[in-house]
Parts: C-alpha cells; structure tokens; sequence
C-alpha cells in the first residue's frame, strides 16, 4: 500500500530533494500537501508536476497569487496561513511528514505531526534545538517515531544496533555498548581563511560552502559552525548523550558523515557522496533500502581522509552552541532565535560576519533562565530572545 506524504517546506533545499526521491518511486509514495512560505513560482511547479491534493503558502497573498495561476484542470487545492501548516501535518489521511521548514517557524507544524504519532521524517534541526525534551516527550507519548534527516545523526543513525533504533530520544548509550558519538564537520568555506579577515567575508562568500549545497540560512551557520552546535544539541536530545559521550571531529573532505565508536574500540562510520538524497531515501525508505539517484563512492579517485579538533578561535558560535546545551533549554532556545535574527541581517548587508557571534552572546548574557514546560513559554523566551537580538543587530548598524 502507498505511503501518504506531507512535505512542510518543499520548495527549499531539502524539499526538492525530497521530491526527487519521492518521484522515483511512485507506487510507494503519494503526495498529500506540499508547503511554502512565499515562493510562488516554485510551488507553482512543483504543483503542475506532481499534483498534490494541497498546496500551502504561509503568505495569504502568496497562496492567492498561486490560486489565480493554477492551470483549470489542476486537482489541488491552495490553503492559506500558517495554521494550515499544522492542518496539513495532523491530517488522518497523511502517514509521513518529511520537516523541512527552516528555522523555529517550523516548529508548530512538526509538533503537530508529532502529537498525533507520525512518522517524523527530521530535517528542520532549528525544531528540536528550541524545544528538546518538550519534543522527545511528545513522540514518546503518541508513540510518533523519528527518523533522522540531518546527514550526520542520519549516520550515526545507521550505526546504531537494531535495539537502540527503536529508542529514539531516550536510549542509554552505555546499555548498547557505545562509549561516544562522533560529529563530523568539513569547517565550512572559512576553515583556511585567516582569522582577522573573517570580518569582511560577504554573504555571497559565507554562502559557498566547499562540500555541499544548501539553503542560504544553513550554508550561513556552517560557515560559522553553528550549524555543528545545533547539530550537537539535536544529536544531544535524538541518541540522548551526555557531555562525555559527544564530540565533535573536523573532516574537511566531507566522506565520513558522522562516527560511533563501541567500548570495545571499534567505530563505525557511514560514508558517502555529500549529497542528501542518501540521509532522505534512508529515512523514507526505513527499514529497507531504495535508490536515490545518489551513485556510491569512488574509493580509486577517493584521496586522502583527514581529521582534527576543532579550533574554537576561529567558531566562537559553535562553542557558545555547546555551552548552552548543557545550560538548559531557555540558552538554547535563546541562541537559536539570536542566530536567526542575526544570519538574517548578515545575509542583508546589515552586519558584518563576525557580528553574528557577538550577536548571539549579547542575547545570551540577556537570558532569564526560566522553567520552560509548555510550548507557549518556550515561543515567550524566543521572543525575547529576538528582541534582544534585534536590539544589538541596531546597535552595531549605528555604531
Ligand atoms: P531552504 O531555505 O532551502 O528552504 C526552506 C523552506 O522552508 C522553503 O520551503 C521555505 O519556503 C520554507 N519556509 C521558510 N520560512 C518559513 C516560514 N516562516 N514558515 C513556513 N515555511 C517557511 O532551507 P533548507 O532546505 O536548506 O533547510 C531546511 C531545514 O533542513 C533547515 O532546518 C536546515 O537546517 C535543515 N537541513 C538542511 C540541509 C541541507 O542540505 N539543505 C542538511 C541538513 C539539515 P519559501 O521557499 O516559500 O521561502
Ligand atoms: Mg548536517
């Protein structure tokens, strides 16, 4: 029988890939709804060519304009506003939801997917970092299962036994023989660049990263790394690590996706081309394997691997990611409403580069550390977090 499929964010990065993968099995997948934010073009295509039952623009004026340039004899049907994000997850009708929404906007509609048990197909890392245990509570409740998306808890993933696959969000380590997870990152287009130039880096520079292709607001983060802090605080909350059992690996070829090293010294790695096909037909395709388009890799042109720590000199983003993990929920929520503001007028021309750390501490030495135990005061502190954030964004414009 096929597979019902919902894709929040189909028109980014991760969405397209997703529907490559999704058309090259049309007898296991049909196509519920589709999402977007404002982007009418691309969902307009996206609507002739794969004819979803719904269509959602975030933008009222967006799913109007699509509304007035849908072809007569389409089958699909435009919904308008953010609510109808979580109307189109929550659906009966619908058995998988890939999340692939940037940002903490993306949050609602996967919670909504999550309290009524789906398969959670996880991309949208910004989710889980603002919301944690509030988020793995809620699949353990409604039994909602969780697949990793992210290329590296996708590996690690993969090199779990059987046993803790089954235990996402709350197995023990120690209990399956696992004495550490390995995150690796390539180091982003700046790993060279000499520090005191990082300054002047340009949007167009930070957005050029050497290994993968991406949308603006990660290619962003991986240039400053905080991309491998919210991946640490995702893997944190996902496998359930405590500080001694997650660490974080330079490799700059991008090959090895993530590590787990077992007490008996061995490591497994998964590896493959930097391509997100593979995370997504692995976690669409879970427990059996289907083909992505995606070819394997070439180990006779392959070259060397290389790995080393990282220097946080040239990351301070990445090191207030991971002080913050272990500070509690309102530190992470708060830096990751700080980072959204701050790429955000980094990619507008607004402040320089290395503003966007300074940016996220500012909003951090502003955190009350609050009892978060709701999703309404989780949305207060991220709030708060973007007003301070935006307050010091103004600060350094006027300087
Ligand atoms: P993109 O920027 O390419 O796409 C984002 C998608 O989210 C678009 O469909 C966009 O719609 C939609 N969107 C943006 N803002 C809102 C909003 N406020 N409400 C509803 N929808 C919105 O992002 P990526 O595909 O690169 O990344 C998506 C998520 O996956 C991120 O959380 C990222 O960290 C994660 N991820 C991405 C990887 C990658 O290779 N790209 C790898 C691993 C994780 P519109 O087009 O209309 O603006
Ligand atoms: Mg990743």
């Amino acid at each position: 029988m096929s597979q019902s499929i919902t894709i929040l964010g189909a028109t980014g990065s991760i969405g397209q890939n997703t529907l490559d993968v999704v058309a090259r099995h049309p007898d296991t997948y049909s196509l519920f709804a589709v999402t977007a934010h404002g982007n009418v073009s691309a969902m307009l295509d996206i609507v002739c060519r794969y004819q979803p039952q719904y269509a959602v623009m975030v933008d009222e004026h967006a799913a109007s304009q699509l509304r007035a340039q849908l072809p007569m004899d389409t089958r699909t049907e435009v919904l308008g506003g953010a609510s109808a994000l979580s109307d189109v997850s929550a659906c009966a009708e619908v058995d998988v939801i890939m999340a692939a929404i940037v940002g903490a906007a993306g949050l609602a509609p996967t919670l909504a997917a999550i309290n009524c048990g789906k398969r959670v197909l996880l991309a949208n890392k910004e989710a889980l970092v603002v919301s944690g245990e509030l988020f793995i509570n809620a699949a353990r409740e409604s039994g909602a299962q969780i697949l990793p998306v992210d290329s590296e808890h996708n590996a690690i993933f993969q090199c779990l036994p059987d046993s803790a696959q089954q235990q996402v969000g709350y197995m023990q380590l120690n209990n399956h023989g696992i004495d550490k997870l390995l995150l690796t990152g390539s180091g982003g287009p700046f790993r060279h660049t000499p520090i005191d130039e990082l300054v002047n880096q340009t949007p167009q520079q930070a957005c050029n990263h050497p290994n993968w292709s991406m949308g603006q607001k990660i290619s962003v983060d991986s240039a400053t790394m905080l991309n491998k802090g919210l991946e640490y605080i995702e893997a944190r909350w996902l496998f359930n690590c405590r500080r001694e059992q997650l660490d974080i690996v330079i490799h700059p070829q991008s090959v090895i996706h993530s590590m787990v090293q077992y007490v008996d010294g061995s490591v497994m790695a998964q590896m493959g081309e930097p391509d997100m096909r593979t995370p997504i037909a692995h976690v669409l395709g879970f427990p059996e394997r289907i083909c992505s388009g995606v070819k394997g890799l070439d180990f006779m042109t392959l070259g060397e691997l290389s790995f080393m720590p990282v220097d946080f000199a040239r990351y301070p983003c990445l090191k207030l990611a991971i002080d913050s993990c272990w500070h509690g929920q309102s530190a992470t929520t708060t830096l990751n409403a700080a980072n959204e503001v701050a790429v955000a007028a980094f990619l507008k021309g607004q402040i320089r580069f290395t503003d966007i750390a300074e940016v996220c501490d500012s909003a951090l030495q502003n955190l009350v550390s609050a009892h978060v135990d709701s999703v309404d005061a989780l949305m207060a502190i991220d709030a708060q977090a973007r007003r301070a954030a935006s307050r010091r964004v103004e600060q350094v414009v006027y300087a």
